[in-house]
């Protein structure tokens, strides 16, 4: 699969979500039984920990096709880097999607004018650059920040410094900002 149509895979399954006709039941025996030999995800995608937003269902796949990293706000730390990196080197996975999405807690923690304890303190950190770069922009300001997060991330891995920056140049990977909207269940693609 090339990385134009592992994104078409995606869109499609996000679609089949909206429309509640998923072709996936979670976990069909065949499926089960194939991916013990191993894997070969179609895609990585850096989601917020969100209850309401996993990629699994919202992009209707299944068992072995996405390779996923978590993380409230879906920040982009070191070890979520390393993971992404470990999917496109080990097992050639030709996508990646940085989601973001309405009304998250970590972007709404991080508009409040508060002190934060503890490790909520790194994942705050990491999303005000972007909350920064649209508090004057006309609009929902929560809405916006998680957007601009999202971009932000997005321009770090295309980066001439990253990792991955060869692997685009050689046109075997492909990565985009998606913003999964809680209310209409759809992924738009933001940064394509
Ligand atoms: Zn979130």
């Amino acid at each position: 699969m090339n990385p134009d149509q592992a994104l078409q895979q995606l869109i499609e399954g996000n679609a089949r979500f909206v429309a509640g006709q998923m072709t996936h039941p979670d976990e069909i025996m065949e499926r089960r039984l194939a991916v013990r030999e191993g894997q070969k995800p179609f895609a990585v995608v850096l989601a917020c920990s969100d209850s309401r937003t996993p990629p699994l269902i919202i992009f209707d796949c299944q068992l072995g096709d996405l390779f996923i990293v978590r993380i409230a706000g879906n920040v982009a730390g070191d070890h979520a880097i390393g993971s992404m990196e470990l999917a496109v080197d080990e097992f050639g996975v030709p996508l990646i999607m940085v989601l973001g999405h309405r009304r998250c807690g970590a972007v709404y923690a991080t508009l409040q004018d508060r002190e934060h304890t503890g490790n909520i303190s790194k994942i705050v950190e990491h999303i005000m650059p972007s909350v920064e770069k649209v508090r004057n922009d006309p609009g929902d300001i929560w809405d916006n920040a998680a957007r601009a997060h999202v971009v932000q991330i997005v321009e770090e891995l295309r980066s001439p410094q990253s990792h991955f920056y060869q692997y685009i140049q050689q046109g075997k990977l492909k990565i985009v900002g998606g913003f999964y909207c809680i209310d209409t269940w759809q992924v738009e693609i933001i940064t394509p």
